[in-house]
C-alpha cells in the first residue's frame, strides 16, 4: 500500500495494513484531532449517542452520591488546604471590596500617604497599581446600630453616635 496525504498536518504517511481507509496520519495531534472531530459529528447525528454523552456525568454522580463525602473523610489535609485558601480568597474578595469603596476618587494624584496594614494586605499592594504608599487600616468599629429618636433627644453624657 502506498503512502497517503494526512487530511490535517497534509505530510505523506503509511497507512496501516489494518485500516484502509485511514486518512490521517499516527501523529498525537491529528490523532486527537480526528476523535474531537468524530465526537462532533456523531454528536450532530446520532440521537442516541448524544443521549449517552449527556446522561453519563449525571449517572455517574448517582452512582457515586458518597464520592465526595468519601474523598473528604480520607484526605483531611487537602480539606484543610481548601478551607485555607476559600477562606483566603474571601480575604481578598473583602480587601478588593474595600478598595473599590473608597471616597477618594483619584488615590494617583493625591499627595497623602496610605499604608496596607494587617493580614492579606500584601496581596492587595501587590495589585495596586497607583505609585503612592496606601495604608488601610482594617479596624472592626464596635457597631452601636441607629440612635432612636433626634441627636437633640440624646440626654447628656450618653454614648451618642457622632456625625462626621
Ligand atoms: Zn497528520
Amino acid at each position: 500500500m502506498g503512502e497517503r496525504c494526512c487530511r490535517y498536518c497534509h505530510k505523506p504517511f503509511q497507512p496501516s495494513k489494518f485500516q484502509p481507509r485511514q486518512s490521517v496520519c499516527g501523529e498525537s495531534i491529528c490523532q486527537r484531532r480526528r476523535c474531537t472531530e468524530y465526537h462532533r459529528q456523531k454528536i450532530a447525528n446520532d440521537p442516541e449517542y448524544r443521549e449517552v454523552c449527556r446522561d453519563s456525568p449525571r449517572k455517574w454522580r448517582v452512582r457515586n452520591s458518597n464520592y465526595w463525602k468519601q474523598y473528604r473523610a480520607a484526605h483531611p489535609d487537602a480539606v484543610a488546604r481548601n478551607r485555607q485558601q476559600q477562606e483566603l480568597r474571601d480575604h481578598r474578595e473583602r480587601l478588593r471590596h474595600l478598595a473599590n469603596n473608597t471616597s477618594a476618587l483619584d488615590l494617583k494624584h493625591s499627595a497623602a500617604e496610605v499604608w496596607l496594614v494587617g493580614a492579606g494586605a500584601e496581596v492587595l499592594a501587590n495589585n495596586n497599581s497607583a505609585p503612592g504608599q496606601v495604608w488601610v487600616i482594617e479596624a472592626h468599629a464596635p457597631f452601636r446600630g441607629l440612635a432612636s429618636g433626634s441627636c437633640k433627644q440624646h440626654p447628656s453624657g450618653s454614648d451618642a453616635v457622632s456625625a462626621g
